[in-house]
């Protein structure tokens, strides 16, 4: 597969902190800017760069948007104008989710930046009352970083699972999703090599999404340092794949793009001295590490 160069643009803020932006454009035309809402991020998903960490600033509505703005203007005349918005750079966006409604909410208005609906994405690891109150007031797309199978791995690799575990976020996803029903979910799902990787996965993760109207995005894991977790090999991810697709699930599979200039998803930011502590490996997980 052709590599192509995503571009990262960085924001100083009045702080001194750092915000980073992400452009990335595709083969196909579309362009895409990858926005952050956060400086690092509270959440400590174990496989994350950013959330390493740890929350260091909400960003305003304004801070947000300009970041849209900013990479509109600066690489439209390189490859056309930016034609998608995906809030998944730094940050949880619905842990900030005043300012990310607002921001996306202008994205999308006739007098703000006139993105269609179904071209901005916000995406979230998993609190489920922000994910209500989402849907009920914004009109744009929702993706959901589900990464496991079974609240025992998702306890460990995403610790918001031991506030809203999977039976919870999925059952209000179902239940919200037929309220609105031209909606559909995307959820992500970064292959982690030997821990969410496995054919029995591919078959519950069909379980876990029935009835639920959804796309299926396969991640290959981008490595950084510090990283504890092998990326699954390519080969796998598609047998993977195959498995969703037999039982009807529409299925995406990106593999890596940007490793080599850390900005591709979870390896936005720069931790620094002050790291979140990664949290005990579940003893039947140690020999895949
Ligand atoms: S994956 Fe997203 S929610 Fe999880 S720590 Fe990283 S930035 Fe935060």
């Amino acid at each position: 597969m052709e590599q192509e160069r995503m571009l990262q643009i960085l924001f100083s803020l009045e702080n001194a902190s750092v915000i980073e932006t992400v452009v990335i454009p595709n083969a196909r035309g579309r362009t895409t800017v990858c926005v952050s809402s956060q400086v690092g991020c509270a959440m400590n998903c174990q496989f994350c760069f950013t959330g390493r960490m740890g929350l260091r600033k909400h960003l305003s509505t304004a801070e947000i948007v300009e970041q849209a703005v900013f990479a509109r203007k600066l690489f439209s005349d390189e490859f056309g104008s930016i034609t998608n918005v995906v809030f998944m750079g730094m940050g949880e966006p619905l842990h900030n989710v005043d300012n990310v409604i607002k921001a996306s909410a202008i994205m999308v208005d006739e007098q703000g930046l006139q993105f269609s609906p179904r071209k901005v994405t916000v995406s979230t690891s998993g609190l489920v009352p922000q994910i209500k109150r989402f849907l009920h007031e914004s009109k744009c797309d929702l993706a959901v970083s589900l990464n496991a199978t079974t609240d025992e791995v998702r306890n460990w690799i995403m610790p918001i699972n031991r506030k809203y575990n999977l039976n919870l976020l999925l059952g209000t996803l179902r239940e919200e999703l037929r309220l609105r029903r031209k909606s559909i979910v995307l959820f992500e799902y970064v292959m982690l090599a030997e821990v969410n990787d496995s054919m029995d996965d591919a078959k519950r993760l069909t379980e876990l999404v029935h009835g639920i109207s959804c796309k299926i995005n396969l991640i290959s894991f981008n490595p950084h340092s510090g990283s504890q977790f092998k990326p699954t090999p390519d080969e796998k991810i598609i047998e993977f794949r195959n498995i969703l697709i037999q039982s009807g699930l529409t299925v995406m599979v990106r593999l890596s793009r940007g490793d080599d200039q850390m900005a591709a998803c979870g390896q936005l930011g720069e931790p620094g001295d002050y790291q979140l502590p990664l949290l005990r490996v579940p003893d039947k997980f140690q020999v895949a590490l």
